[in-house]
């Protein structure tokens, strides 16, 4: 039998390996997916997106419960948490879409393999090995392509690890109990959503924060304003505060940390989250083998189009430089990738077009420059903000703090960066994602037709209020 070619060998099946797996077959390239364990779908559908925001989801479910009677429905009464039966409902969610993933994988007639994958250096006579590794055997794989998708890992505090009381993202998912106190060590979107759902679900939780203020890549006025959001709800929130040492107690976990410019404070737990970012794996796959591949504290350096400095090999999702770690960066990295292996016309990745989600409550949607950035950056900004407070739709779902913020530029109304806090703000942002996607102007979207009464409605006022012209507020 002569020895397969593949097009394109994929190491990694996270959602930017799957991604770019399924464009690649679709394509008609001749692909190989490596994933070294047993299941497909990574960080994102096992222990990231999805199990999150099933919990998400119940949490939510039952804040609307404890508000029945604020809704006209009596005989509820307190409610009581099934906390088996959520982790169990959330089993189910990752169980369908792994399955949904097999059957993908069949569908675009993606080879998959499963085994630890490794580059071994530049192609010879334009082929690239991978070495594969599974179950202490080795074996190669031939490909004129390569993309790297071996995705990340949760940091730790230096000198601690991770067991039933110190936990990262992947036991805090799956804690036999509801803990009666967390602290939660970073607040970017991971940190902020465990704290959502935890405190939804009755603990008692306290954030710690090093940089200044709660989820730091997002615009000031929204961090101003989850902050008080979250202090409405009960959760401790400690800024510009350097976590000293995670202690066990005998029954939890003793925090100690210093706020800026304050004495040393402690706090015990049942439990501490450490949320302090993601690391990019990279340490075993090869890349030494590879001079051409510029690699900077472990993450992989790549142009507008994922591919590295080493002709034919790529890289995406988590282990990319310069992008945010989220799904949906990924998975469009692998699509932008393959398109172009395939010499079919693709897209540019821009790092301005990339919205980031937080789902904690209120919920967190935005795309482009922050304000300060804008500013900074030397643009003439003009901003329009809209409360939800003035918007018919979010008075009627109860739900109406946050508002809408545009960045714009003054001299041609360009969309620079919107920014939303509030009800279904993750959804919102598509709207915002696309017009700019499309290079619509501030103009385009105050003449844009919206539904009334909607959420989105506000959209259309946020950005008619650029120009002093919201017509609710
Ligand atoms: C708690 C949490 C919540 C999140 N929520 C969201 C969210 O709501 N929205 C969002 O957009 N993002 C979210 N993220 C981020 C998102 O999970 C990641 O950005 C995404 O999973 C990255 O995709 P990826 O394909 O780069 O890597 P991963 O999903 O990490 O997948 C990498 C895959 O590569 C495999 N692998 C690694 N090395 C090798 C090797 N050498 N050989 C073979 N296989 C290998 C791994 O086993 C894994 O399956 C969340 C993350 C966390 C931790």
């Amino acid at each position: 039998m002569p020895e397969t070619v593949y097009d394109v060998a994929i190491i990694g099946a996270g959602p930017g390996g799957y991604s770019a797996a399924f464009r690649a077959g679709q394509l008609g390239l001749k692909t190989c997916l490596i994933e070294k364990d047993p299941l497909l779908g990574g960080t994102c559908l096992h222990v990231g997106c999805i199990p999150t925001k099933a919990l998400l989801f119940h949490a939510e479910i039952y804040d609307h419960m404890k508000a029945a009677q604020e809704y006209g429905i009596d005989g509820l009464g307190a409610g009581k948490v099934n906390w088996k039966a959520i982790q169990d409902r959330k089993g189910k969610i990752v169980a369908k879409h792994t399955k949904g993933l097999d059957f993908l994988v069949r569908k675009n007639k993606v080879d998959r393999v499963q085994g630890f994958g490794r580059l071994t250096g530049p192609a010879k006579a334009g082929v690239f090995t991978v070495e594969l590794e599974a179950g202490g055997k080795k074996s190669e794989i031939k490909a004129k392509n390569i993309i790297l998708a071996t995705g990340s890992f949760a940091r730790m505090l230096p000198g601690l690890q991770a067991d039933d009381r110190i936990l990262t993202n992947i036991e805090v998912l799956s804690l036999d109990a509801i803990p009666k106190s967390m602290v939660i060590v970073g607040c970017g979107a991971v940190g902020v959503e465990f704290a959502s759902v935890y405190r939804s679900f009755g603990a008692e939780v306290t954030l710690i924060e090093m940089l200044p203020r709660l989820v730091p890549v997002e615009d000031e006025e929204v961090s101003k304003e989850l902050q008080r959001s979250f202090k409405k709800k009960g959760i401790n929130c400690f800024v510009d505060t350097k976590v000293e040492k995670v202690e066990r107690t005998k029954d939890g976990v003793a925090v100690f940390f210093t706020p800026q410019g304050q004495s040393q404070q402690r706090v015990e737990a049942e439990k501490v989250l450490v949320a302090i970012g993601r690391g990019p794996n990279t340490e075993k796959i090869g890349l030494e083998k590879v001079p051409n591949i510029k690699v900077e504290r472990g993450f992989v350096h790549v142009n507008q189009w994922m591919e590295t400095g080493e002709k034919g090999i790529y890289a995406i999702g988590d282990i990319v430089a310069g992008l945010p770690q989220l799904a949906h960066a990924g998975a469009m990295g692998g699509i932008v990738a393959v398109t172009r292996i395939a010499g079919k016309p693709a897209q540019p990745m821009n790092k301005n077009r990339i919205p980031g989600c937080t789902y904690c409550e209120p919920q967190i949607g935005s795309v482009g420059l922050t304000e300060a950035q804008a500013k900074e950056a030397g643009y003439q900004v003009k901003v329009g903000k809209f409360p939800f407070t003035a918007n018919s739709k979010a008075t009627i779902i109860n739900n109406h703090e946050g508002f809408i913020k545009v960045v714009s530029d003054a001299k041609y109304g360009e969309i620079l960066g919107v920014h939303i806090i509030g009800p279904v703000a993750t959804e919102l942002i598509a709207e915002a994602v696309a017009v700019m996607q499309l290079e619509g102007t501030v103009d385009d979207l105050m003449f844009t037709v919206h539904a009334h009464p909607t959420i989105s409605e506000g959209m259309l006022d946020a950005f008619s209020a650029v120009e002093g012209k919201a017509i609710n507020f």
